[in-house]
């Protein structure tokens, strides 16, 4: 048991340990992690920090108290809504990230089919692509909406016949990406938007990666697919700050219409003996820096920096998708649109999982694909110095993985391409909740691999393997 310190340390004693705890972290510092980080330059994330931190203690909770901060939520929505091309019309909120901004669309769409079916039962359902944000299945989860996922096409987008045959009385909402997280790719959104229209249907669009990404390209001067307000159909789009806005982290915008839908998001509850209650969002304390930090970061660069950035990111992508697809064995999944994007293997001999293995070895943060197998790479500034030594390395890779094939039957690449093919999902469910309640149980064990890394997916392989084991040995016993 870790035990509540008796008296209290200096800072600087309490800072040396905090930075000790840093060693085995992921290097998102020399572009060596492809996902979670969203680093412009070191100027603007100094800058990002002040203005952070200059809001450090103010709540978003009453907006009444701190107007600087609803100033701020109201020009970061309007700006973003202009953005996306939005009309007068259109309203939004300021939430905590990419997650709560697909969850409330939910929350909101189920509230108003309510709303207009009083008079009879609904069972709400949801139609989204198989590629949706997984952030979907949780708020279908949450909100006790049945999920109902429509095939992909060769390209990896949906299937928008599929799509429209699955509509019926229950439909509260269609979702699709711009662009969608495994493949970078962009969905029809033009003709789902036509489905939608014609069938009174709300669809939301999920541009959390794209949002602030794709608006900026097209001014850039790159051929982007219509996706947003200017698609006939189109209720809502979500777009995150803390990626490609280079905000700080917890910011994102979930953007309505008009308020015929956004007034389903709020919650007031007038007869709370606290005071009479009224959120817009789904947070109580919403902390105040990464709003301010959203408007900072889109003052300070406007739409001139944005396209900037867009230019570079594009370059740096056009040299390693290419680069990619110049490697024999290797091609791009898809048509990514952006600067995400997946690749996987062409070749049996060229496992793709032991190709990460020993990527990853080398000191690169490997994201793994499933269904089909790949690697997936998210590109940002970050990576421009690093492109051209993550391609060497690639070659290398797939160079010894040919002359070894044997290396995908050995160590993690075994165990995620079990994982990926295993059709027992409700096992490796139950595995890797096993694995989630040591993690937060009371001793907090880090799952660990062979070298002493963190690796979530090892211990859930491992496990996974001897489950599925016992389960053939009970089988030629009976
Ligand atoms: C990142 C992402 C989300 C979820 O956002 P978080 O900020 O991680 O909660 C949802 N949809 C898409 C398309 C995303 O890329």
């Amino acid at each position: 048991m870790i035990l509540f310190p008796p008296e209290g340390r200096p800072h600087d004693d309490i800072l040396e340990t905090m930075q000790s705890f840093r060693e085995n972290d992921a290097d998102f510092k020399n572009g060596r992690t492809w996902s979670l980080v969203y680093q412009l330059n070191r100027e603007h994330d100094a800058f990002i920090k002040k203005t952070h931190n200059l809001y450090f203690s103010e709540n978003a909770l009453n907006p009444m108290a701190f107007k600087s901060l609803k100033r701020f939520e109201h020009e970061v929505v309007q700006m973003t809504a202009g953005l996306l091309n939005g009309d007068e019309q259109v309203v939004g909120t300021m939430t905590s990230g990419g997650t709560e901004s697909c969850l409330l669309p939910v929350l909101a769409y189920r509230e108003r089919a309510r709303s207009k079916r009083r008079w009879k039962g609904l069972a709400p359902e949801m139609i989204a692509p198989e590629t949706i944000h997984v952030a979907w299945d949780k708020a279908a989860k949450y909100f006790n909406v049945k999920m109902v996922k429509i095939p992909l096409k060769e390209d990896f987008t949906v299937d928008v016949d599929v799509l429209k045959k699955k509509i019926n009385g229950n439909t509260i909402l269609i979702v699709a990406s711009a662009p969608s997280y495994p493949h970078g790719v962009i969905d029809p959104i033009k003709d789902i938007g036509r489905v939608a229209s014609e069938k009174n249907i709300p669809f939301h669009v999920d541009s959390c990666l794209g949002g602030f990404f794709l608006p900026f390209m097209e001014k850039a001067g790159y051929r982007v697919p219509e996706f947003d307000f200017r698609c006939e159909g189109v209720t809502s789009i979500s777009a995150d700050v803390h990626k490609y806005g280079f905000g700080a982290k917890g910011a994102s915008v979930v953007l309505y219409k008009s308020m015929a839908y956004l007034r389903h998001q709020f919650f007031i509850h007038p007869g709370w003996p606290g005071g009479v209650f009224a959120s817009p969002a789904l947070l109580g304390t919403r902390p105040g820096g990464p709003i301010a930090a959203a408007w900072a970061a889109m003052n300070s660069l406007g739409m001139n920096g944005y396209c900037e950035m867009a230019k570079g990111v594009m370059e740096t992508t056009q040299k390693l998708t290419a680069g990619i697809n110049a490697v024999d064995g290797l091609k791009i999944l898809g048509k990514p649109v952006m600067s995400v994007f997946a690749y996987g293997s062409t070749d049996k001999k060229v496992g793709i999982f032991a190709v990460g293995d020993i990527m990853e070895d080398r000191g690169w943060h490997v994201d793994r694909l499933q269904r089909p197998e790949g690697l997936h790479a998210m590109v940002t500034p970050a990576h421009e110095a690093v492109a051209d030594q993550y391609l060497s390395d690639l070659r290398e890779a797939v160079e010894r993985v040919k002359a070894d094939p044997g290396l995908s039957s050995r160590g993690n690449a075994a165990l995620y391409g079990m994982i990926a093919q295993v059709p027992f999902r409700g096992l490796i469910k139950k595995e890797v909740g096993k694995m989630m309640e040591k993690m937060y149980g009371p001793k907090g064990e880090m799952p660990m691999d062979h070298q002493g890394k963190e690796s979530f997916a090892v211990r859930m392989g491992a496990c996974a393997l001897n489950f599925l084991s016992k389960w053939t040995s009970g089988l030629r016993r009976r």
